[in-house]
């Protein structure tokens, strides 16, 4: 069995440890939830407050063009390409990953409307973050098409045929934390003849991602979470070239245009991923958002994504391993797979009946003694298939392993102490 020691040990000899300086991180808490909300680089107050007070303070509207305002979604896109095997010019910063899902379904499907017409089919996963979902029902709706969800990843090569327009998968479930192979199943899906959109929310920044070597089709993904960005950061949106150019985007904004500043009447799309920008850019959050990726390439000179997920894999592990042993017998299971290639960066868990209805309580309880996850409701319909779970995000820029331990020690006093039992615990807030 790890003691809390072996753990201090292992943290004195990670080669990774001092990449935690880059952050201002709260004293006694352990933070267990940067795959929601990534944490705040040391570097974001001074560069947005010399963005308001010089650049947009002093230098006024003269900073779209003297601070680079306007290259921001380009400058940052590229830095991002980095970490996801894209090639500069191919990714730009815009919107939220909502907006982009919408921007490259749309597009998929209008490609795929053109070469096959016949192909009917949009298929997900029904565990994919609801939002994927609805913006694909949407599109569906508009185009006549129909969403087919899967209950389980098996299910996935049966859909894989003539009648499959778009295959829109999430590479790590945002619950399970389940990590899809993205190679295998884009190959698939190809050879099927369908096309392949990849939400990289839970994927960029916590796992090597090739989106290159896997050819994948579109791409999109989240700033706020392994990014680092901040609240409600700007989201990234990817095509492949070989796509980037074949359509418009359905929100044909100015950014977008050719040449936004002739303001002439009608549209042209500007070439390659410029056209997946709409309008005006966040400056502000953009900023923030450039700090935080930055926190990730500072890793490139240590290993870059590889050594990450080294020691992400070592962190979920030594996590699963204690839970089973000290918190099994208080009825939690893990809800994440045990097999490492199949993990993304985080681990959930789930409480077996009677207690499972106090999952909400227990992450309130966990809270309340500085150890921070979630709590992701499960189907009331279905609990068996869809469980409430507890979700636990390890970072591994700055997380480390006697955290690990100290947060399953709490686990075990919440659950043995029946903490989670009073009042305070138990009083649902408006976000969980
Ligand atoms: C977090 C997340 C989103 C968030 O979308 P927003 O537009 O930023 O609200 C979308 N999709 C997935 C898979 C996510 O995990």
């Amino acid at each position: 069995m790890t003691t809390r020691q072996d753990c201090d040990v292992r943290d004195a000899e990670d080669p990774l440890r001092e990449l935690r300086h880059q952050f201002d991180l709260p004293a006694g808490v352990i933070y267990l939830d940067g795959n929601s909300l990534g944490v705040l680089p040391k570097t974001a107050l001074g560069r947005v407050q010399q963005v308001i007070t010089q650049e947009w303070g002093h230098d006024l509207i003269k900073s779209w063009n003297s601070a680079g305002w306007i290259d921001l979604p380009a400058r940052i896109g590229n830095k991002i390409a980095r970490l996801v095997g894209a090639d500069a010019g191919e990714l730009v910063v815009a919107d939220s990953t909502s907006l982009n899902l919408y921007k490259v379904l749309s597009a998929a499907l209008r490609i795929s409307r053109a070469d096959a017409p016949a192909r009917k089919l949009i298929v997900s996963e029904r565990s994919n973050f609801p939002t994927d979902l609805y913006i694909a029902e949407s599109l569906a709706q508009q185009h006549g098409l129909t969403l087919k969800l899967v209950d389980s990843v098996d299910e996935i090569p049966a859909t894989l045929n003539g009648e499959l327009a778009v295959l829109m998968l999430t590479g790590v479930n945002y619950r399970t934390g389940y990590l899809h192979d993205m190679q295998a199943i884009t190959a698939a899906a190809h050879a099927a003849g369908a096309l392949v959109i990849w939400d990289l929310a839970h994927s960029a920044g916590a796992v090597p991602v090739d989106l290159k070597g896997a050819d994948a089709d579109f791409a999109i993904g989240c700033g706020y979470k392994y990014l680092n960005g901040g609240p409600g950061a700007p989201a990234f949106v990817w095509a492949h070239p070989r796509h980037a150019e074949r359509f418009w985007q359905p929100l044909s904004g100015w950014m977008g245009h050719a040449a936004p500043f002739q303001f002439t009447p009608n549209y042209q799309p500007a070439p390659g991923i410029q056209r997946y920008l709409c309008g005006t850019p966040a400056v502000l959050s953009m900023a923030a958002l450039e700090c935080g990726v930055d926190t990730l390439l500072a890793a490139e000179a240590m290993g870059g994504m590889q050594a990450l997920r080294q020691k992400s894999l070592a962190l979920t592990e030594l996590f699963i391993e204690l839970v089973d042993e000290r918190c099994a017998k208080l009825g939690v299971r893990v809800a994440s797979p045990r097999q490492a290639a199949q993990r993304g960066s985080q681990v959930c868990l789930s409480l077996a009946a009677p207690l499972e209805q106090a999952s909400y309580a227990v992450v309130q309880a966990l809270i309340a003694r500085g150890v921070i996850g979630d709590f992701r409701a499960g189907d009331p319909a279905d609990l068996q298939a869809m469980p409430h779970i507890l979700r636990f995000g390890f970072t591994p820029l700055y997380i480390g392993y006697t955290e690990v331990y100290d947060a399953v020690e709490h686990l075990v006093q919440v659950l043995s102490t029946q903490e989670w039992k009073q009042e305070q615990f138990n009083q649902k807030a408006a976000v969980t």
